[in-house]
């Protein structure tokens, strides 16, 4: 299950991506790219805006591929969207890349050395890679507030 988030919901599917979800987001994108987007990589479209759901509900493949989301903070928007596609047994946390989407590589501690700062070589032990931005993700300090999160959704 592949997902679009309209510009309005960036932190949603900022969330979603850490939970391992694929989730294309654009901070600029207008309305008919999205929903061609949408259409050419079949993905269902997160959104808050109606004039959105309305154009994307009149092309006939993307008719049951919206989900209008509702709330405004972005702690319910994760649950609509889990609740709503029956995806808590899906979640897999850290996952996924969370500036560009991909999914990422396990990197082993020994081959992380030259690629993050020696404090964080010290202090962290889990590392993965993006094989498409090279970006190294790790788990350290701001990690554990976030996994606290994570164990709320999961609940
Ligand atoms: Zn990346």
């Amino acid at each position: 299950m592949k997902f679009i988030a309209d510009c309005m919901v960036g932190k949603l599917a900022r969330w979603l991506r850490l939970l391992g979800f694929d989730v294309a987001y654009y901070s600029r994108i207008d309305d008919d790219e999205l929903i061609s987007l949408a259409r050419k990589e079949r993905r269902i479209i997160l959104t808050r805006d109606h004039e959105l759901l309305k154009k994307a509900r009149r092309t006939k493949s993307l008719q049951k591929k919206t989900l209008l989301i509702e709330n405004e903070h972005w702690e319910q928007q994760v649950e609509q969207v889990l609740d709503h596609f029956q995806l808590r047994q899906k979640v897999d946390p850290n996952s996924r890349c969370l500036e560009c989407n991909h999914k990422l590589k396990f990197l082993p501690k020994s081959r992380a050395k030259n690629l993050v700062p020696p404090f964080v070589y010290e202090k962290a032990d889990s590392f993965a890679l993006c094989p498409s931005c090279g970006r190294v993700f790790w788990k350290g300090t701001h990690f554990r507030d976030m996994e606290k999160k994570l164990a709320r959704f999961l609940k």
